[in-house]
């Protein structure tokens, strides 16, 4: 008897705990983030597999999900357009040349939309490979050429410094480059971006001011870092600079990637290092 009470009670006090952490937020916003998706590197942390990630875009489909563009997020917040019955966000960091070798083939076999925060001193041109390995960035035609349907942009730096080590003046510099160099290059960007290296400066609130009059110097309007939570909906006007997104793992099982896009992973890993 024993062998059944004891796993069921487990389950039920899971499922009690798992509500009470998520519950308010399950009829929020999911945010996703990726980085690589590749079909020769090894997954990681920052790189998923590309047929993991068919099964991913698979998945949302079957659940009926509606894949959303950042303009769908503005319009819903500044113009109350609706938004579809169960919106995703899929947002992708920096980037990387496999977002159009890789994912734009499975966003147009699918129909889905992404975003991404593109590093604009990272994108190549024919004379200009930018400062990291040759070939793992975008060039900037491949930028244009996605972006006519399936995906947008936002900003995420110049060079992907970390905010944190730059003072208010070069945060400021930074942001005027990039947004200049998307300019020269013709790629059009939303006004949105992510945090470089996910700092936010959560622990110093008086920089953190700062930074927002910076970002909206800019004319950004919204911000992302990420807090593996949903948003709730309707999106709170006062967090639109710290907006959450659910880090996608490349080493994450299919089950972890649904718990995930429920904003449950955080409590289901704090689970697993008790029962260790
Ligand atoms: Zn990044």
């Amino acid at each position: 008897m024993v062998y059944i009470i004891v796993p069921a009670a487990f389950l039920v006090i899971c499922f009690i705990l798992m509500y009470l952490y998520a519950g308010p937020f399950m009829k929020g916003l999911p945010v996703l983030v990726y980085h690589k998706i590749s079909s020769t590197k090894k997954p990681d942390f920052l790189t998923v597999a590309t047929s993991r990630m068919r099964e991913h875009l698979e998945y949302i489909t079957k659940k009926g999900y509606t894949t959303i563009f950042f303009t769908d997020l503005i319009d819903y917040v500044e113009k109350g357009k609706p938004l579809p019955k169960k919106p995703l966000m899929i947002t992708l960091d920096d980037g990387f040349r496999d977002n159009y070798t890789d994912l734009y083939p499975l966003l147009k076999e699918f129909n889905c939309k992404a975003n991404i925060f593109i590093v604009a001193g990272f994108v190549q041109t024919p004379g200009n490979l930018g400062p990291r390995a040759e070939g793992e960035f975008m060039l900037a035609e491949e930028a244009k050429t996605i972006c006519k349907d399936h995906v947008q942009y936002g900003l995420h730096t110049m060079y992907h410094k970390n905010y944190h080590e730059l003072s208010l003046e070069e945060i400021d510099e930074d942001m005027r480059v990039s947004k200049q160099r998307l300019d020269e290059l013709g790629i059009p960007y939303q006004p949105i971006f992510a945090y470089s290296w996910a700092y936010y400066f959560k622990d110093n609130p008086v920089k953190q001011a700062e930074v927002f009059g910076i970002l909206k110097k800019h004319g950004v309007r919204y911000a992302f870092k990420v807090g593996d939570r949903l948003n709730p909906l309707p999106i709170n006007l006062s967090k639109r600079l710290v907006l959450n997104r659910l880090h996608m793992n490349g080493s994450y099982s299919m089950w972890q990637y649904k718990m995930a896009l429920m904003g449950f992973i955080r409590i289901v890993q704090r689970l697993k290092k008790i029962l260790k």
